[in-house]
């Protein structure tokens, strides 16, 4: 879906005169190519009509930049889609907040609900999981291997078969122990639908959740709609995790799941792995859906870690980004692994990379530092505008590190791009602060 619709905007973006029917070609490709990604067609015939409205050639003046205004259109209206501005339920410490997760089976309920449980753990909320699965034989271990990896507590049972019993011991036993957060997993299937439903509403009235989460596996599709719709009727959840965003689904039954249920999307799963989990950010997801990179996705991953990036932060606020700024940064992604997971987080570093395991990635970031490690305090902390005026400066680099001057070439271009970034993201936030939109 991202490649289809980058290049739809490029060839518009590529093209010298952007009129409206260089626009409405762009449009068609756009639209076509969020139907395939299983996006609601109502929902995108909607996109349609309104960036038509916002991008009025008639009214135009000539001084305006109409390409920057079509991408920010397009950019605007799906975050928009995903965006349904409702407040998620935000837990208080102190005091139990229950939290159900619902969803069919293997959409990775169990997988999320420890995920989440490690999340707040990890923020200094006192976190344990009930495991209200009784239907599927193996389900209580599986939960239990999950939280003694996490040394999470855990309540469970091999005998009791009535999961709405188990459910509200559970809840009960941990209350009175006084958790901050208390996750109750479900099981997600029955021999019908109709059953299904009526046990969650039953273990919702016996727990009494503070927040039910929906769990929704992003390779679900068109059908996704229908399906988040079926849940938020019987058992009205409040916010929706996405899993499997690593895989080669296209996001579309995400941005459906939402307009259907006007219900947030609060964290994507990206992986199998415990720390999988990410907050859900609109601008971020919809960047990375457009080839555009997750600078901010990025950020706030490196925050997470507590690795050196204050300075890089400050930087990117006022729009500056310099050769040290991507050093650190690297320096940081090398200490997160795995390689190809962060790679597409930063704008044009995969392309640049091209399709290399992460074994060989990480030799070819290691390079980078080499590279950059061989600077002077003067070039480092540069905008990289010395190496152009100064090329023996590459030579002399190249040299001292053992790589190549095309390999010096490579590392200052991939600072331009991510400096041209910051410089658009530094504009971005001085206009929100104005109360403006993104840049
Ligand atoms: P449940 O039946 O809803 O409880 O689903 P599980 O939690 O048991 O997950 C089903 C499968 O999906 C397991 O093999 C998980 O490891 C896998 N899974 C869950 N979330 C993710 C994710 O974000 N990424 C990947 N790659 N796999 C996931
Ligand atoms: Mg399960």
């Amino acid at each position: 879906l991202g490649k289809r619709i980058t290049s739809a905007v490029s060839n518009l973006t590529h093209s010298n005169v952007v009129d409206e029917k260089a626009l409405d070609a762009m449009l068609k490709e756009i639209c076509a190519a969020l139907v395939e990604a299983d996006v609601n067609i109502k929902l995108v015939a909607n996109l349609r009509k309104s960036i038509r409205h916002t991008v009025n050639f008639k009214e135009l003046g000539a001084g305006v930049n109409k390409k920057r205004l079509i991408q920010k259109a397009v950019f605007d209206e799906l975050v928009k889609l995903v965006d349904p501005h409702n407040e998620p339920f935000k837990p208080k410490k102190g005091r139990s907040n229950v939290i159900m997760f619902v969803g069919l089976q293997g959409a990775g309920k169990t997988t999320s609900c420890t995920k989440l449980a490690r999340y707040y753990q990890a923020r200094g909320f006192k976190a344990c999981l009930v495991c209200a699965d009784t239907f599927r034989a193996g389900a209580f271990d599986q939960l239990k291997q999950n939280a003694t990896k996490a040394k999470i507590p855990y309540y469970g049972t091999y005998t009791e078969v009535d999961p709405v019993k188990v459910a509200r011991d559970g809840v009960e036993k941990f209350k009175k122990e006084r958790f901050d957060i208390i996750i109750v997993d479900t099981s997600g299937r029955h021999q019908q639908e109709r059953e299904l439903f009526a046990e969650m509403v039953q273990i919702q009235a016996a727990v009494k959740p503070d927040q039910t989460i929906m769990v929704l596996d992003s390779s679900i599709g068109q059908a996704a709609e229908a399906q988040s719709k079926a849940f938020k009727e019987s058992a009205d959840f409040g916010a929706i995790i996405i899993t499997k965003t690593d895989g080669h689904a296209a996001g579309g039954g995400a941005i459906s799941a939402v307009a259907a249920t006007r219900t947030p999307i609060v964290f994507i799963g990206t992986g199998e792995h415990l720390l999988d989990l990410e907050r859900f950010q609109p601008q971020a997801f919809i960047s990375k859906l457009l080839g555009m990179g997750d600078m901010a996705g990025l950020v706030e991953h490196v925050q997470s870690l507590k690795l050196d990036q204050k300075d890089t932060m400050k930087h990117i606020q006022e729009g500056i980004f310099t050769v040290r700024d991507l050093r650190d940064q690297l320096g940081n992604i090398m200490k997160m692994g795995p390689l190809s997971k962060m790679a597409g987080m930063i704008p044009g570093l995969s392309q640049m990379m091209g399709d290399v395991g992460d074994e060989e990635g990480g030799q070819k970031l290691k390079r980078m530092i080499y590279i950059m490690d061989s600077m002077t305090d003067k070039e480092l902390d540069s905008d990289g505008k010395i190496f152009i005026s100064q090329p023996t400066r590459m030579t002399r680099i190249a040299h001292g590190s053992g790589t190549s001057v095309r390999e010096v070439e490579d590392v200052l271009t991939q600072h331009r791009m991510m400096a041209q970034m910051a410089k658009k993201m530094g504009k971005g936030m001085a206009n929100l602060q104005k109360g403006g939109a993104m840049a």
